[in-house]
């Protein structure tokens, strides 16, 4: 069944969203060569409970980190630990947070230093697919729509759309209904109606879609072993316009400073 929220749960749902891109922002700013994946997280951690919320992934199946990090070949679900992140590494960091009883789900892929063109042009298109998404999340429309509008973008450009998992319903729980594939066809799949709220993140690989789960039961890398991109905003359902809760703002203001 798919829980429809009222104006004002969206509003606390928008809280805890926001506090996920806060807390992603905070993750930039020790991501850099030699950090531990695991003292990542623990920034997270802190934050969060500071900002009297919950790490929302924490304990989710067993999953035991704060964060998923996901480093280059890996596509999501990566599990923090001793990991030291190096030059031109390609990182998925995913965080859901809950507050005032409703999660907020968001990732965003960092560079750490330089990354080769073709990881960069990888992370860019990633990002933009993901907003053409957005564009479909609106009443009337169908979950299919966002999907064709991520996959007839992103197909042109001969990458692998990772089919096996998919965007999701989300609310008091981490995942709702509906499912949101980052493929589709236009008109097919549920309405989408005002109220609903979904985590749309498309998860995107240079190579061939085809992926794999380690024997760590959680992460999931490619199996050609090339690199993979995932950004994810929290979206409500409107009339006329898709309402992002969550938003990169803080993330990309810090990023900018330390490269600019
Ligand atoms: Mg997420
Ligand atoms: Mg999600």
């Amino acid at each position: 069944m798919i829980y429809f929220k009222t104006d004002e749960e969206i509003e606390l749902q928008r809280e805890s969203s926001l506090l996920v891109g806060k807390t992603l922002a905070e993750v930039a700013k020790h991501l850099k060569p030699g950090v531990l994946t695991a003292e990542l997280d623990k920034v997270a951690e802190t934050f969060i409970r500071d900002h009297q919320a919950i790490p929302g992934f924490k304990g989710y199946g067993g999953f035991p980190g704060t964060l998923c990090i996901s480093v280059n070949e890996q596509v999501v679900h990566g599990i923090p630990g001793n990991r030291a992140l190096k030059e031109g590494d390609l990182v998925s960091v995913d965080c859901g947070v809950l507050k005032h009883g409703f999660y907020g789900d968001s990732a965003y892929t960092f560079a750490v230093g330089e990354v080769s063109q073709d990881v960069k042009l990888l992370m860019e298109r990633t990002k933009a697919c993901l907003y053409l998404g957005i564009e479909q999340a609106i009443d009337g429309n169908r979950v299919g729509d966002i999907g064709f509008a991520i996959q007839s973008y992103i197909d042109q450009f001969g990458y692998g759309i990772v089919r096996e998992l998919v965007g999701h319903g989300v609310g008091k729980k981490l995942h709702e209904k509906p499912e949101v594939p980052n493929y589709g066809k236009r008109g097919n799949g549920i309405k989408l109606r005002s109220g609903m709220v979904i985590a749309i993140e498309p998860m995107i690989n240079l190579g061939g879609r085809s992926v794999t789960q380690e024997a760590d039961g959680w992460t999931i890398r490619t199996s050609d072993r090339m690199p993979s991109a995932h950004y994810e905003h929290t979206v409500a359902i409107r009339d006329g316009k898709a309402d992002v809760l969550s938003s990169f703002e803080e993330i990309e203001s810090v990023l900018n400073k330390l490269n600019g």
